[in-house]
Formats: C-alpha cells, sequence, structure tokens
C-alpha cells in the first residue's frame, strides 16, 4: 500500500503520466498543508497549487482547445501570471509574458527563501517548465509599458502584476516603515526592537516575525484581528508559535484610528514598524467585514458579493455568525 494522498490532490494524473512515461508533468505537492488545514476548519478540500481540485465541475483538471486561437499577453510571472500563461498556452493560444525582473516567481520566490516553505519554489517552478514546454515566449527584466504590450499586437491582456505594499501607515515616522518584502527579501536589516503591524493575518507576517527574531530583535506584532494569524490555519500556525518568543496584542481601536485605513496614530516610540499586508490581502478583509455581518447564524452565507474561500473560512470563525456556504 502506498500513502500518497496529497500528491494525488496536486495532481489526480500521477498515476496516468507515470505510465506514460511523463514523470516530468506530474504536479507535484509541495507540502503546504492547505488542503488538510482547510479540512480540519470543515472547509473543502482544496490545493494551493491546484486550483481546479476540489472545483472539478467548473474548472476541470482537462483543459479544453479554444475554438478560435488568440494572442494572449500577459504582465507579471508571478504564481497568477505563470497560471494564466499556463491555461492560454494550453488552450492553444500564443501567449507571451512580461516581467520586470529576471526571473519568474514574484512573493512566492520570497517566501520560498524560508526553509519552512521553500518547496513551494515548485509552484513556479512547475509552471515554467510547463509554459516552457509549450512554447510561451518570456521577457524577463522587462517593466512593460503601453509600447511593450502593443507590440505583441494581443487579442488579450491580463495584468498579473500584483500590488505594491502600503507603508504609510503612521501618523508620522513613515520612515521607519519597511515592508514584509524587504525583510523577507533581505534587502533590509531589521532593528533590535521591532513592532510589526498585521492587518492580514498571513503567513507574510509570521515570516518576517521568524527571520527578525532569529536575529535576536525583540519582536512585537500588533493586530486588529480577532484571533492570532487567522489565515494561517492550525498545521502552519503551530511551527510558526513554536519559533521564537513573540510578544502579541490586538490593536486597540484608538491606536488603529487614523487618516487613512489602518494607520497607527500612535506607534510606540522606538520601534521600527513594517506592515505585513499586500494590497490583494486586503481586498480580502473587505469582503470578509461584509460577509460577517450578512450572514445569520447557522444560515446560508448572504454576502453581497463572491467570496473567496479564505472569506468563508473566516465567517465560521465569526464567533456570532456562521456561514454554511462553503
Ligand atoms: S494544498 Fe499543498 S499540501 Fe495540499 S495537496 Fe496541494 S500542494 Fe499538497
Amino acid at each position: 500500500m502506498v500513502g500518497m494522498t496529497r500528491a494525488h490532490m496536486a495532481d489526480p494524473h500521477l498515476v496516468r503520466k507515470l505510465i506514460a512515461g511523463r514523470e516530468d508533468d506530474i504536479r507535484p505537492c509541495v507540502g503546504a498543508n492547505y488542503c488538510l488545514d482547510r479540512i480540519y476548519q470543515g472547509g473543502m478540500a482544496l490545493c494551493l497549487h491546484n486550483p481546479s481540485t476540489g472545483r472539478e465541475i467548473e474548472q476541470p483538471h482537462h483543459i479544453t482547445k479554444a475554438e478560435q486561437k488568440k494572442r494572449v499577453t500577459i504582465v507579471g510571472a508571478g504564481p497568477a501570471g505563470m497560471e494564466a500563461a499556463r491555461v492560454s498556452v494550453e488552450r492553444g493560444h500564443e501567449v507571451t509574458v512580461f516581467e520586470a525582473a529576471d526571473q519568474p516567481g514574484g512573493q512566492i520566490r520570497l517566501t520560498a527563501l524560508q526553509e519552512r516553505r521553500r518547496e513551494m519554489a515548485a509552484i513556479i517552478a512547475w509552471r515554467f517548465a510547463q509554459c516552457t514546454m509549450l512554447g510561451v515566449q518570456f521577457h524577463f527584466n522587462r517593466f512593460a509599458d503601453a509600447q511593450d504590450v502593443t507590440s505583441t499586437e494581443p487579442d488579450d491582456v491580463i495584468v498579473a502584476t500584483g500590488g505594491l505594499a502600503h507603508s504609510e501607515v503612521l501618523a508620522e515616522g513613515n520612515a521607519l516603515v519597511v515592508s514584509t518584502w524587504d525583510i523577507l527579501s533581505g534587502d533590509v536589516k531589521p532593528g533590535r526592537k521591532v513592532l510589526i503591524f498585521d492587518d492580514a493575518g498571513d503567513h507574510a507576517g509570521r515570516q518576517a516575525a521568524d527571520l527578525i527574531s532569529a536575529t535576536g530583535a525583540a519582536v512585537e506584532i500588533v493586530t486588529p484581528d480577532r484571533s492570532f494569524a487567522p489565515e494561517v490555519m492550525g498545521m502552519n500556525l503551530v511551527p510558526y508559535l513554536r519559533g521564537a518568543g513573540l510578544g502579541l496584542r490586538r490593536c486597540q481601536p484608538e491606536t488603529r484610528r487614523g487618516s487613512g485605513r489602518g494607520q497607527l496614530r500612535h506607534p510606540p516610540d522606538g520601534r521600527d514598524l513594517f506592515r505585513a499586508e499586500t494590497p490583494i490581502e486586503q481586498s480580502g478583509r473587505g469582503r470578509l467585514r461584509g460577509a460577517r455581518h450578512r450572514s445569520q447564524p447557522g444560515g446560508p452565507c448572504q454576502s453581497a458579493g463572491p467570496l473567496s474561500p479564505f472569506s468563508h473560512r473566516r465567517c465560521r470563525l465569526c464567533p456570532q455568525y456562521t456561514c454554511r456556504d462553503i
């Protein structure tokens, strides 16, 4: 008997590919445990690496050819851009990708720098190999401008550049603020006393805290969330918590109230502060708040708009409201 549950969730055609001698085509499980974490929270077993797993009806694993071939230009070779490129070329389209960096990966590259998450690099490596094999044209070190894009005469353009970290979080003293990207990439050396303002509750803040505390610095985390790192579920959170001792406190309303969303009005003196958030995570949080308050106890989710799986899951965590639409 061979136990390979997650491997088959990441690629249900694993055995078929092996029989056909296509080992290199197998999408490797990266051990992120997103699937298990979701199960333990009562959600569907989705896969962080394979968006079709658990969504087979609306998003089949097998990609069919398009009736009409198009020229598709994609800006950004992070995970979203790479997946768009892979699916587009599988559909039979002619695909061009522009990337400002000298290699693909985006934020996955940063997260994979830490030993605990190094296997995440396969999310990009597998897609890059598939895209290269299928003939996607990549242009690295190209901060694509309008002329670059129009020169490809595209039928469709996909902008997958992600966003920029918002670092204007203090009423004053923003010169002290850096982003988690600066820390994870090693571009910024942290100080001796560091305050992390984490209103995303995701891995980036935990990874930055790990890295900073490993330098011997004192780390304190401030969050407006009701629980610690709600986007990082149990199987991933425990190892983080086993790391260095961290100070944690919930952000009080008066410290959150500022001229902008999430702004700290009264930062403690003498601390470096950086923000563990990306604009993508911010938008998810906005939908979450709506979901929490439009759902009735025990009833279906009554949110007005589409919700991400994260939003549904966090909706469940709300002590007053329960969303069953998971
Ligand atoms: S979510 Fe992660 S651990 Fe689970 S099957 Fe997918 S790649 Fe593997």
